[in-house]
């Protein structure tokens, strides 16, 4: 990984951005066009919505005024629970499309595993596949048990699993499992929602190499093979993000960072989630 546009081929061949940005509590309108105009003129290649966020409208404005060849990014939306079910997720895909403004998306992914409804939403989304309306299909929040049975009845396997993952929540059980299914890990809240800048070893860490704690957190995350969305409304703080492709971590600060583990949550445990 040498640089922000480098990628991860996916089982099915597709190459996706190891760096992209997230925009969960973006506001739409011109703060979340703002965002994303600005992100990819520093060279993002990936942004990473949802029709939960209710912000697509201006993400995809931001897009379009970033006037680059929409074949060179990577677009990601999530179907939401309340849009599950087949019928529903192909409704809630064309209505998300639509509202960026695009004729496909890169990736598409069930934002939660909403219990007895999540194998029929991955039917739709093998049928966007298969109807090349989105170029990978994955899921967001799936732990193994999830993860085995959606695989047990698929007729494509998910290509990403999104899921919370920062140096207090190393989900190493669950990225063996997708490493030897060669399912792709990618993290939300890399930087815990802010809840890391305090951090003593990541601190010191971040001195040795000149760098901040929320450059050393998705360093790591690179070279942990993750791929990796901080989000920020902030122009300088798009920046300083995407400012990690020129040092590497030491094996021994990787390993210093990985027992920083606590398996703490900033978000919802899947299996306790409260489907709304
Ligand atoms: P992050 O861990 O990316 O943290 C974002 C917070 O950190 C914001 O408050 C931001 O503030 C601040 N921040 C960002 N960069 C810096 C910096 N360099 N220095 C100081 N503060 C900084 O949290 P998110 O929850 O947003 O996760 C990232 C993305 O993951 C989301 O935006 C979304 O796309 C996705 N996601 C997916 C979920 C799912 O269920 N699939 C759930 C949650 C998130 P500011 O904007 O003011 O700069």
């Amino acid at each position: 990984m040498k640089q922000l546009d480098d990628t991860t081929t996916l089982s099915n061949g597709v190459k996706m951005p190891w760096f992209g940005l997230g925009v969960y509590k973006v506001e739409d309108g011109r703060t979340a066009t703002d965002a994303v105009r600005t992100a990819i003129s520093y060279g993002y290649r990936s942004i990473d919505t949802a029709s939960f966020y209710q912000n697509e409208i201006g993400v995809g404005e931001g897009i379009r005024q970033a006037g680059i060849p929409r074949e060179k990014l990577f677009v990601t939306s999530k179907v939401w629970n309340d849009q599950q079910g087949y019928e529903k997720t192909l409704q809630a895909f064309s209505d998300s499309l639509e509202k960026l403004g695009l004729d496909y998306l890169d990736l598409y992914l069930i934002h939660w595993p909403v219990k007895g409804r999540y194998k029929d939403t991955w039917r739709a989304l093998e049928k966007l596949y298969r109807d090349k309306k989105v170029r990978a299909i994955g899921v967001s929040n799936f732990h193994v048990h999830h993860l085995e049975n959606l695989m047990a009845g698929a007729e494509v396997k998910p290509m990403v699993n999104q899921v919370e993952y920062h140096p207090h929540l190393t989900q190493q059980p669950l990225k063996s499992f997708c490493e030897r299914q060669n399912i792709q890990l990618e993290a939300w809240s890399p930087l815990k929602r802010g809840q890391l800048f305090e951090n003593q070893v990541l601190a010191e860490i971040g001195e040795k190499y000149q760098k901040t704690i929320a450059q050393v957190i998705l360093r790591w995350d690179l070279q942990n093979h993750v791929v990796t969305i901080p989000k920020s409304i902030h122009a300088d703080r798009i920046r300083e993000n995407a400012d990690v492709f020129d040092f590497s971590l030491s094996d021994e600060d990787m390993r210093a960072i990985d027992a920083l583990n606590r398996n703490d949550r900033s978000g919802t445990n899947p299996d306790s989630y409260d489907e709304k």
